[in-house]
C-alpha cells in the first residue's frame, strides 16, 4: 500500500516495533528455560503480520503461531526457517499446501490426526505437527478420551512425530477462576502419556500469572502488542500501538444543545466541542461514545484529557474540550485515542470489550507509521 501523505489522513497509527521487541524480551526473560514463541494471528493483532514476524525474529523469536494457513504462508515469507504452527489445524485437503510451506498444523481432533497420519504415510515420512488437547476450553483440541486413546497408539504417534503437545486456557485472565487449576491438573496428567513431546500451555495471561505453565514453549499474543492480559492489576507491558485523530474543527455549543446522532447527550453549559476525523469505520468502537446516562472514553490532546461527547459516527468523533487550556484543542492538532497516554484497554472497557478487539479491528484508512525498527 502506498504511503498516505500526512495531510490527507484523518487518523494516524503509530506502531512502535521497538516496544514489541522489548515486550517479547520481557516475556522471554520470565520464561527462564522455556522458549518464548509468539502468536501473530489476526494480522499480528492488527499491527501487520509481516512487520510483527520480522521484528520478533530479529528479537530472537523462533516459533510463531497463526490461526489460518493463509497467515502461515505470510509468516513463512518473512521467516524462512522459523517453526510456524497453524492453530486452526488441518482444513480439508490442506495437508500438501501446509507441508510444502513447512507449516505445522495444530491437530485438534482425532479426524485431523488420522488425516495427517495418512498424508505422512503416503509421503513416507512424518511431518512435524502439534497435538492440541482440550482441557476445559471446549473449542478446539482432542477430548481427554481421544488424547488417552492416541497415547496408547505408539505406531500412529510415530507416523506423525508431533513436535509439540499443547492445550489452551479458558480463564487465565482471571487467575483465581477454579477452571485454571482443573486445566493445569488435566494437562499435567495428559503430558505423562506424551512424555517425550515438548509441551506448550501458556498464553499471555498464564505467562504472567502461572510460571508453572511455561513448560517448553510459551505462546503469548496480546501482551506482546501491549494489551492487558490479566483482567485486574497493572499492565507491565509497553504500549505498541498509538492511534491519533486529527481535529478538523472546534465549535461552540450552548447549554441545552445536543451533540450528534440520536441526540444522546445534552450539554449542560456553554461548551467547546472538537470534532476528530476518525470513527467506527476506522475501528474506533461506536460503543465507546457517551450518552446522558453513561460516560464515554477519553482522548488526550497534548497530554490533556477530554471526554467523548455523544455517539461515535462512522467518520467522526466529538470531544468536549471546554475545560482544556486555550489553544490546546486547535484545528489541525492531533488527539490520541489510545496509546502511550490512554491505555487501549481503557477504551475497550468503555466499549464493553477487550483490547484484542480494538487491535484486530483497526481500520485501513490511517496513515500507518512504523517506528523503532531493529
Ligand atoms: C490466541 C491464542 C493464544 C494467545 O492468546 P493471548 O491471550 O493473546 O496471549 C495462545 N494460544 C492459542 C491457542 C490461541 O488461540
Amino acid at each position: 500500500m502506498p504511503a498516505l501523505p500526512a495531510e490527507l489522513a484523518g487518523g494516524r497509527l503509530t506502531i512502535d516495533l521497538g516496544a514489541l521487541a522489548d515486550n517479547w524480551k520481557t516475556l522471554a526473560a520470565l520464561g527462564k528455560s522455556a522458549e518464548c514463541g509468539a502468536v501473530v494471528k489476526g494480522n499480528g493483532y492488527g499491527i501487520g503480520l509481516g512487520a510483527a514476524v520480522e521484528t520478533l525474529l530479529a528479537a530472537g523469536c523462533r516459533t510463531f503461531f497463526v490461526a489460518l494457513p493463509e497467515e502461515g504462508l505470510k509468516a513463512r515469507a518473512v521467516a524462512p526457517h522459523a517453526d510456524i504452527y497453524v492453530l486452526g489445524g488441518l482444513f480439508e485437503d490442506a495437508a500438501p499446501l501446509l507441508s510444502d510451506a513447512n507449516l505445522r498444523p495444530v491437530l485438534g481432533s482425532r479426524a485431523e490426526v488420522d488425516d495427517w497420519a495418512r498424508f505422512c504415510r503416503v509421503g513416507g515420512t512424518p511431518r512435524p505437527c502439534a497435538i492440541h488437547v482440550d482441557t476445559g476450553m471446549n473449542r478446539l483440541g482432542l477430548s481427554l478420551r481421544d488424547a488417552n486413546g492416541l497415547g496408547a497408539e505408539p505406531e500412529l504417534l510415530a507416523s506423525i512425530k508431533p513436535s509439540l503437545l499443547m492445550s489452551h486456557f479458558a480463564c487465565a485472565d482471571t487467575p483465581d477462576h477454579p477452571l485454571n487449576a482443573r486445566q493445569i491438573e488435566r494437562f499435567t496428567d495428559i503430558r505423562q502419556l506424551f512424555a517425550d513431546i515438548p509441551a506448550s500451555f501458556s498464553n499471555s495471561a498464564a505467562t504472567l500469572a502461572f510460571p508453572q505453565t511455561h513448560l517448553d514453549v510459551m505462546r503469548p499474543g496480546v501482551a506482546l502488542y501491549g494489551g492487558r492480559a490479566l483482567a485486574t492489576g497493572g499492565n507491565p507491558m509497553k504500549p505498541v500501538v498509538t492511534l491519533e485523530a486529527r481535529i478538523i474543527q472546534v465549535r461552540d455549543a450552548d447549554a441545552g444543545d445536543t451533540i450528534g446522532y440520536g441526540a444522546t447527550e445534552t450539554v449542560r453549559r456553554k461548551s467547546r466541542i472538537a470534532i476528530l476525523a476518525a470513527g467506527y469505520a476506522d475501528g474506533y468502537l461506536r460503543r465507546a461514545g457517551s450518552t446522558d446516562e453513561r460516560g464515554g472514553a477519553r482522548v488526550a490532546i497534548k497530554g490533556h484529557m477530554a471526554p467523548l461527547i455523544g455517539r461515535v459516527s462512522m467518520d467522526l468523533i466529538a470531544v468536549d474540550v471546554t475545560d482544556l487550556p486555550a489553544g490546546i484543542a486547535a484545528r489541525g492538532a492531533w488527539a490520541e485515542l489510545f496509546g502511550k497516554t490512554i491505555p487501549i484497554d481503557e477504551v475497550a472497557d468503555h466499549a464493553d470489550t477487550i483490547g484484542y478487539e480494538l487491535l484486530t479491528g483497526l481500520g485501513q484508512r490511517y496513515q500507518r507509521i512504523y517506528v523503532g525498527e531493529g
